[in-house]
């Protein structure tokens, strides 16, 4: 089974799909973290993140058991990805990964912005999770400064509306919900009120 959820940055389809695998004996794969790793190694690199080629490079090099997620989840990376993943040659070089991991023979959870569009159309269930931009700004606003990242409220809201607009409004894969995703809004919700909606979601298929 192919479990895909779509939304916004922080809108808590990272940890829905993190709870759900868990909690189906599933596979789960957060795809931010690949378009996060791409524009980490051109930095590291000294290199520019408005370059294509490089990053297409640094794309197709990527190595999913040698992601190294504390290094990759800070504010900055967030918005870094965002850029490079603009880069139509970016997305190309990463679809093959990712469908190759929606194979995994007990089950498959992939998380991102096009995964119910783009990655895995025939996906078993499709989830489009969202919730407004200040609530998702004072969810990361609190998780940064829990682990000791310098930063505002109003600095994390800023970050998410220029994601927001830069993910909604490229010409490649743009965030929005599959035709036939259920949409799950957590504005209201804490995480277990979530995660139980999004159980039902998955159960309503027929497992
Ligand atoms: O989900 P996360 O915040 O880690 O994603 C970082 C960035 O990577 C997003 O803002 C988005 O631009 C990009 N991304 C994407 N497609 C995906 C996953 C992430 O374009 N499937």
């Amino acid at each position: 089974m192919i479990v895909a959820i779509d939304g916004p940055a922080a809108s808590g389809k990272g940890t829905l799909g993190k709870r759900l695998a868990a909690h189906y004996g599933f596979a789960h794969l957060d795809t931010g973290l690949l378009y996060r790793a791409v524009a980490r190694a051109l930095l590291d690199a000294g290199k520019s993140l408005e370059d294509e080629n490089e990053a297409a490079i640094a794309a197709r090099k990527l190595d999913l058991d040698a992601l190294d997620e504390e290094k990759l989840r800070g504010a900055e990376m967030g918005s870094a990805a965002s850029k490079v993943a603009a880069f139509p040659m970016v997305r190309a070089a990463l679809v093959q990964l990712q469908r190759a991991f929606a194979t995994k023979p007990e089950g498959a959870v992939i998380d991102g912005r096009d995964i119910g569009t783009i990655i895995c159309p025939d996906a078993d269930v499709k989830m489009f999770v969202t919730a407004s931009a200040e609530e998702r700004a004072n969810r990361r606003f609190r998780e940064l400064s829990s682990k000791g990242d310098i930063i505002t409220y109003d600095e994390v809201l800023a970050d998410i509306r220029a994601r927001d607009e830069r993910d909604t409004n490229r010409a490649v894969a743009p965030l929005r919900p599959a035709a036939d995703a259920r949409l799950l809004d957590t504005t209201e919700m804490d995480i277990d009120t979530a995660f139980r909606a999004a159980i039902a979601i998955v159960d309503a298929v027929g497992r």
